[in-house]
């Protein structure tokens, strides 16, 4: 059986999983990473104990400190979180746009791929995204 365009099993689905908290955690590393070149040294152990969004919104920061930093990659933040709200409600490996399955390569390369190819070359056309 051809390895594309097929639904991902329990198992690969798993693995997505894993693959996309790894890289939520990653970004969120170099956020506090960031974030502590910018700010004075009293914020520097706290933000060592920071893991997302809502426990650095405890922290007493400058806004735009925090946003300016968060910003940068925030596109890629939101993207991976919707992937894992996909996973969890079943929805996780279909293209958003056309409703096909995403071929699996792509997915292992950016799990996080909301639209298949096609899609989001047609889409980047028109300027969607
Ligand atoms: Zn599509």
């Amino acid at each position: 059986m051809p390895d594309r365009n097929r639904p991902l099993t329990e198992e690969e689905i798993g693995q997505f999983r894993k693959m996309l908290t790894e890289k939520r955690e990653e970004l969120w590393r170099e956020i506090i990473q960031d974030l502590k070149t910018r700010v004075s040294e009293e914020y520097q152990d706290l933000l060592n104990t920071v893991k997302d969004e809502e426990e650095l919104a405890q922290i007493d920061l400058q806004e735009e400190v925090v946003l300016g930093v968060i910003d940068a990659r925030k596109k890629e933040l939101e993207a991976i979180n919707q992937a894992l709200w996909r996973i969890d409600h079943g929805e996780f490996g279909r293209c958003l746009e056309c409703n096909e399955w995403i071929p699996k390569k792509r997915l292992e390369i950016r799990p996080w791929a909301s639209y298949c190819v096609k899609c989001k070359e047609k889409l980047e056309k028109i300027g969607r995204v």
